[in-house]
């Protein structure tokens, strides 16, 4: 287990490697200011999906589409540390329990601050969504945009990446599949 301590002076190892180790005002403090944000930007590692999905309540019979769209996240890239970011549409159909609407959101922010790949974050809140309210079916779809390709490799600045995970009905229908994709795009900002 590495502390702050030791994640401070790896930053400074790294702040040395752009600048050499004379040090500067403006990055004196840097090692510090990253670990915070790290803090912050990978929070993730410090929930849990049966905590944000816990409290349920009765759907009373409601047996249609549940859909919080255009979801803003942010994660990081595993392979370079370089962000991307996007937005993410979340819908199920309930059975008989519904979630607070919110939670879909902290769901999506679980699994996005986190070291990950944008693959990964759509089926693990689809996993969960399945695993946790057992609906009729589930339905994500990420589409973010990379820093990887727009800072390095190929610099593609518009490229959008768009995921999708669908499940139970969504994945069985087309027409309820077809629903949801359209509920999604009236839903566009
Ligand atoms: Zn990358």
């Amino acid at each position: 287990m590495v502390d702050r301590n030791e994640a401070e002076s790896a930053v400074r190892t790294l702040l040395n490697y752009l600048e050499g180790d004379e040090g500067r005002e403006g990055t004196n403090r840097t090692p510090e200011r990253v670990i915070e944000a790290w803090d912050e930007i990978f929070s993730g590692y410090k929930g849990d999906a049966s905590s944000i999905l816990k409290a349920t309540f009765n759907g009373e019979g409601y047996d249609g589409i549940v859909l919080l769209s255009n979801i803003e996240f942010h994660s990081t890239c595993e392979h370079h540390l370089q962000p991307f970011s996007g937005h993410a549409h979340v819908a199920y159909i309930p059975v008989d329990r519904i979630v607070g609407i919110s939670k879909l959101a902290r769901l999506v922010d679980l699994h996005a601050r986190r070291l990950q790949n944008q693959e990964r974050i759509t089926k693990s809140v689809a996993d969960d969504l399945e695993h946790h309210l057992n609906p009729l079916g589930a339905a994500v779809i990420l589409e973010a945009h990379h820093g990887c390709m727009r800072c390095r490799g190929v610099m593609k600045q518009n490229a959008t990446m768009t995921t999708s995970s669908m499940r139970g009905v969504f994945f069985d229908k087309a027409e309820a599949r077809a629903e949801v994709m359209q509920l999604i795009r009236r839903s566009e900002p």
